[in-house]
């Protein structure tokens, strides 16, 4: 039982120091896949549309949580009014 336990930590552990970020993409991939499993195949070009797709959900991520910190103070405010 430990010994399975200790077994996946070491595991994990090692796992580790196989991966390593990828200077094309930005992503982590294994070392084992070179070159990189996520744009190993794409040309510049691809590569190109690749990271300012994903510059795009980034940018979609941070617009979703300006309209969360809105709704958190619109609410903020409505219990506050109850109290005046
Ligand atoms: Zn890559």
């Amino acid at each position: 039982m430990f010994g399975m336990i200790f077994y996946k930590l070491k595991e994990i552990r090692d796992h580790k120091y196989f991966f390593r970020k990828c200077k094309r993409c930005g992503l982590y991939s294994d070392v084992a896949d070179y070159p990189c499993g996520h744009c190993g195949k794409m040309d510049e070009k691809e590569l190109f549309e690749f990271l300012k797709l994903r510059e795009r959900e980034v940018e979609g991520n941070n617009s979703l949580g300006l309209v969360f910190g809105v709704i958190a103070v619109v609410i903020f405010l409505l219990i506050m009014s109850t109290f005046f």
